[in-house]
């Protein structure tokens, strides 16, 4: 059972995703800086490419991805153009050195595309990298998921899928603007596993309006009934101020803090009941799956995906917005579509803003992975820090983390409190306001 100290979690907080954030990027960095960081991949490197697809057949209300209406064919041939643009570039830089291990398609929903055009976008990636038979990994649309592309699934050797699902609750669905029956997801789980893809994610939410404790539990019956071996359990960041999309819901109709912080407790209690590990702060997974695996082994890694097993040092982002992750340097691509498609088809690096890391950032970096994937976190150095122990005093207080010679861990009970504690290493963060999610 989690406790709720409603004082610990009033300030907003990244999710940290990465370290430095997204927040601290600027024009500082950018494709100089990506050409060098290439350059610098050593032969045989493990590497992970993130491919964006930035299109949706519909748009939800709620979404913060960087996506659009997939409503003209035109638009799609011509990023899919730039793409295959953008990819012959990044491997020329890399002159052949680098193994790709990974590869992810994420949106948007890569679903949007054809997928013919989804096999051939893999081959160009096939044949530009060096690369032997690397873990695939999609998300996908259910609403718009069809038999060719479960076919087309199985013919790539996609083993990972992860489906946005959000609610069961067809009111709920009705008032975030995504409705995609049960009887659709059911169809969507049976076709990906009767085509290989072996490892099936959902991502729910909850804190949605209109949403309480019991509807969050009845969806949550329908997907374990789906038995997904993963589920992402994330809290519905109602920010319209950032995302003009999300004016559509009505924000009357939300759930308060200590409602969201008894979703939160709910779904932690109802999945691991029901035999997931509890995955870092919002991710579950069934114990034979890989994630489950790497958490016991001390080897959870977390990157702009989440939660992660993934251990390459290389991430190279590709497509508009997308982001890569070198030892040295965080950058995005150009996120306007325009400017993308022109640069990446005059043969040029997209990167367009970012943060170099200094020792610092790596130092801190790894104090925040290790606090969110559940290590000990080596923290010495910082305890001389102004106001730092007497910020960590209220954590440790409560039982909430553990701080034992230099050495601090988050406890079972302070899962939910993992984001606000993190911040606390987090050199940037002084005074954000509403910058960032809160942190329930
Ligand atoms: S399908 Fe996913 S990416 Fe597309 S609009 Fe909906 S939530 Fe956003």
């Amino acid at each position: 059972m989690w406790t709720y100290f409603p004082e610990l979690l009033a300030r907003p907080v990244p999710r940290y995703t990465s370290y430095p954030t997204a927040a601290e990027f600027s024009p500082a960095a950018g494709a100089i800086d990506q050409v060098e960081a290439l350059e610098a991949v050593a032969p045989d490197q493990p590497v992970s490419l993130y491919v964006h697809i930035p299109f949706c057949q519909e748009i939800c209300w709620y979404c913060g991805c960087n996506t659009g209406r997939a409503n003209r064919a035109q638009r799609l041939s011509a990023y899919l153009d730039a793409l295959t643009a953008e990819i012959r570039t990044v491997a020329t830089r890399l002159g052949g050195r680098g193994k790709v291990n990974r590869i992810a398609f994420g949106g948007g929903s890569p679903n949007a595309l054809a997928p013919a055009e989804f096999l051939a976008l893999l081959a160009t990636l096939r044949d530009a990298f060096s690369t032997d038979r690397p873990i695939l990994s999609i998300e996908l649309d259910p609403r718009s998921f069809t038999p060719d592309w479960a076919v087309a699934l199985g013919e790539a050797g996609v083993s990972r899928a992860s489906l946005g699902v959000q609610t069961f609750d067809p009111a709920i669905q009705a008032a975030i603007g995504r409705v995609q029956p049960r009887a659709l997801i059911g169809e969507t789980v049976a076709a990906l596993r009767a085509n290989g893809v072996a490892s099936i994610n959902f991502d729910l939410i909850y804190g949605l309006p209109g949403q309480d404790q019991a509807g969050l539990s009845a969806t949550l019956d329908e997907a374990i009934a789906l038995a997904p071996e993963r589920i992402a359990l994330f809290g519905y960041a109602h920010v319209p101020h950032l995302l003009p999309r999300q004016r559509r819901i009505d924000a009357s109709n939300l759930p308060g803090q200590d409602e969201r912080f008894a979703m939160a407790t709910l779904g932690h209690e109802r999945l691991t009941a029901a035999g997931y590990e509890a995955i870092g702060f919002d991710h579950f997974a069934l114990p034979d799956d890989a994630l489950a695996r790497a958490q016991r082994e001390g080897r959870l890694h977390r990157n702009f995906q989440g939660f992660t097993e993934d251990d390459a040092q290389v991430l190279i982002g590709l497509g508009a917005t997308a982001i890569s992750a070198f030892p040295d340097l965080l950058v995005q691509n150009e996120k306007n579509s325009g400017r993308y498609r022109m640069r990446a088809m005059a043969g040029q690096l997209t990167g367009e803003r970012g943060v170099r890391r200094d020792a610092e950032d790596r130092r801190r970096a790894h104090v925040i992975e290790d606090l969110l994937c559940g290590r000990i976190a080596t923290v010495a150095p910082f305890l001389a820090e102004d106001g730092l122990r007497d910020r960590l005093a209220p954590f440790l207080a409560h039982g909430l983390a553990v701080l034992e010679q230099g050495g601090l861990q988050i406890t079972p009970g302070g899962r939910p409190y993992g984001r606000a504690l993190a911040a606390l290493f987090d050199r940037y963060r002084i005074d954000q306001g509403q910058r960032f999610s809160t942190a329930i």
